[in-house]
């Protein structure tokens, strides 16, 4: 059992809540848990929780079943996400709902080695680099690993690359020295259950990789990142990378269900180690897309420009190229399990900002902070607006909601949001109008960025309502639109739209009857403390909303924010109409065809007000060389009517 303080607690409530705590037959003990202080408790005592609960200076009593407190999803119930490298100009999350890649050689070799490795992983999308100074090998006659010098190379090629580093630290004494040049240590899996290595490193509270031990139980593993949490880090990531089993074929057998099990028992990330897992190059890149939708927080890959030469674990190294490709499998997989590759370390957090939510709904409570400055979305707490939102800028950006897409653009507008996220098409019911309508009414707006969000659709009603007395069913219309084929196996439903999904998540939270569901997504019910009657309703499981990132225009385009990385535009958005004469529209196309340019969406619709006068939506890709299309627009803004530019961005897969 352990007893968390209230913040505010003085010396004299906790004295009087310890006597009471050991009055009644427990010893305990002081700990602290990330910001939080914390009363630990062990041995047979008997106590009455609900009167332990309200004495003056207790937040909350946290009842265990498991000898792992700390690192139980008892204790706490929400995902812990880590942030390595804080004090950099990089930091990186692990965790949440983004996937993180860490990539490296097994050894540093030498200076140029680590550099160009980095360059390349870096390259292709890693956000840390890994590589073992110290290498704990089975030989003594096999490379070690280059030490300390190592260590320098590894940081300079960070640094030069903008990427924290991950290394294996193999002793307290080493520990200490290594200390100041790392930013992720590394517990490797001979040392899993080094107990005074663990306490030693747990003390310097920085972030830790723990990896599983080759013949270790899961609960092994969950009491060996309890003694890092019990020693001061809270910022402790689990890796399976392995285990030992009658398999020969494989190096190790990596335990796919593992990850799923301790992402049930414990709040902490859980990446793969593929590379030593399989041990065989070839096998890699399948092991690790089944960790991805096994539902891991991320991935450590063996990486070396040359396998062939490698000193270290050339066998099981991918070859730049492939590393390259498995980056662009993970980033299509990554929305089917609902989450997104993080390709691009966020920015230093700076200062902290509150996170509002407009209209009288209350507020979100404020944690960690962004760049200080927020993104509009429409909708309540869990709307999918929400995830996009939490997808581009990460789950701690400050948020302001509003209650329409309208209020969006206004929002954006007047400066009290500096990015509002919008949806404009769904993948099962088509374009959002009412999006494309507004750029046009808001031509200060432009797009900066694109996403895409798995829908995954869930029928959600109060703790004490099942499906088979459900009467009522709220939802956005797109919601029912997207669930057709089972609203139709209940024609006696009645449905009453909302202006989003969570909106009416919320309404029934707060109205309260039985007989009412909404349909919305799980993060809605969870919000609004709701119960999941039946998931996965959507009539396709294909079912993706993409979501467009609008700010204020500068010029053509709208700034990007750095959240989704630096890479070079590569799509464009415009919306035209054409005269009513035979050839006009595809006098109009001709001049994207000539050259050479892409469209990946043409779509017309009335415009209002104009009765059998069209709109044209264009998506087109731009190509590489930007005077090619700098030409074309030239010439179709000369050729088109009610010409609008949205802006340019990269495309999301
Ligand atoms: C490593 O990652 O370099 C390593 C040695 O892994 P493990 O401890 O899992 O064998
Ligand atoms: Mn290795």
């Amino acid at each position: 059992m352990i007893v968390v303080l209230s913040r505010d607690a003085v010396p004299k409530e906790k004295e009087l809540v310890k006597l009471y705590l050991s009055d009644r037959g427990f010893t305990v003990r002081d700990q602290h848990f990330g910001d939080d202080e914390l009363l630990g408790t062990s041995g047979k005592g008997m106590v009455d929780i609900r009167e332990l609960s309200i004495l003056p200076g207790v937040e909350r009593v946290a009842a265990t079943s498991k000898p792992y407190e700390l690192a139980s999803r008892e204790t706490k119930g929400e995902d812990t996400i880590v942030t390595v490298g804080a004090s950099s100009s990089t930091p990186v999350t692990i965790g949440g709902s983004r996937i993180t890649v860490i990539a490296g050689p097994c050894a540093v070799e030498g200076r140029s080695q680590i550099m160009e490795t980095a360059a390349r992983v870096r390259e292709s999308g890693a956000v840390l680099l890994r590589g073992g100074a110290y290498k704990p090998r089975t030989s003594p006659y096999a490379f070690q690993g280059l030490g300390f010098k190592g260590l320098e190379y590894m940081k300079e090629a960070g640094e030069a690359c903008g990427m924290p580093i991950v290394t294996e630290v193999v002793s307290s004494e080493l520990a200490v020295q290594m200390k100041d040049l790392v930013d992720m240590f590394q517990i490797g899996a001979r040392n899993m259950q080094n107990f005074e290595l663990l306490k030693k490193v747990g003390s310097f509270g920085m972030p830790v990789l723990l990896k599983r031990g080759p013949s270790a139980t899961i609960e092994e593993w969950l009491l060996s990142a309890e003694y890092l949490l019990a020693s001061g880090s809270s910022d402790v990531v689990l890796c399976e990378r392995g285990i030992r089993t009658f398999e020969t074929y494989t190096r190790n057998t990596l335990d796919i269900s593992a990850i799923p099990v301790v992402k049930g028992l414990s709040h902490l990330p859980v990446i793969v180690d593929p590379s030593h897992a399989v041990g065989i190059r070839a096998k890699v890149s399948p092991a690790a897309l089944a960790a991805i939708a096994a539902g891991a927080d991320g991935l450590t890959i063996e990486v070396h420009p040359r396998p062939d030469e490698a000193l270290s674990d050339g066998p099981q190294s991918l070859f730049p190229e492939q590393f390259e490709r498995l980056m662009r499998d993970v980033e299509a997989l990554a929305p089917v399990v609902g989450k997104e590759l993080l390709r691009t370390p966020r920015p230093a957090p700076a200062g902290h900002a509150g996170v509002e939510l407009s209209g009288g709904k209350g507020t979100v409570p404020a944690s960690g902070s962004g760049s200080g400055e927020k993104i509009a979305f429409s909708g309540e707490s869990g709307a999918y607006a929400e995830q996009a939102l939490m997808r581009a800028f990460g789950e701690e950006a400050p948020r302001l909601s509003v209650p329409s897409f309208g209020a969006i653009f206004d929002a954006v507008l007047d400066g009290s949001a500096a990015y509002g996220v919008v949806p404009v098409e769904n993948s099962l019911t088509g374009t959002v109008h009412e999006n494309y309508d507004l750029f046009l009414r808001y031509p200060d707006i432009a797009i900066a960025g694109e996403l895409k969000l798995r829908i995954v659709h869930c029928l959600i009603g109060s703790p004490d309502t099942e499906i088979t007395g459900v009467k009522i069913v709220r939802s956005h219309p797109q919601g029912f639109a997207q669930c057709k084929d089972f609203l139709d196996k209940h024609p006696l439903w009645k449905l009453e739209a909302c202006n989003d999904t969570a909106t009416a998540v919320a309404s029934i939270a707060r109205e309260g009857a039985a007989g009412m569901a909404a349909i919305a997504g799980e993060a809605a019910s969870r919000a609004h403390g709701l119960k999941i009657l039946k998931a996965g309703i959507e009539t396709n499981p294909l079912n993706y909303t993409r979501f467009l990132v609008i700010s204020r225009r500068q010029g053509r385009t709208a700034p990007v924010p750095s959240s989704l990385g630096s890479e070079k535009a590569n799509k464009a958005s415009l919306v035209f109409s054409v005269s009513d004469e035979p050839g006009s529209l595809f006098a109009c196309l001709k001049i994207l065809s000539d050259r050479g340019i892409n469209l990946s969406k043409l779509e017309s619709r009335p415009i209002q007000g104009k009765p059998w006068e069209y709109l044209f939506y264009i998506d087109a890709t731009i190509p590489e060389d930007p005077g090619l299309f700098d030409a074309a627009l030239a010439e179709l803004k000369a050729r088109a009517r009610d010409f609008h530019f949205l802006g340019t961005y990269r495309a999301s897969l």
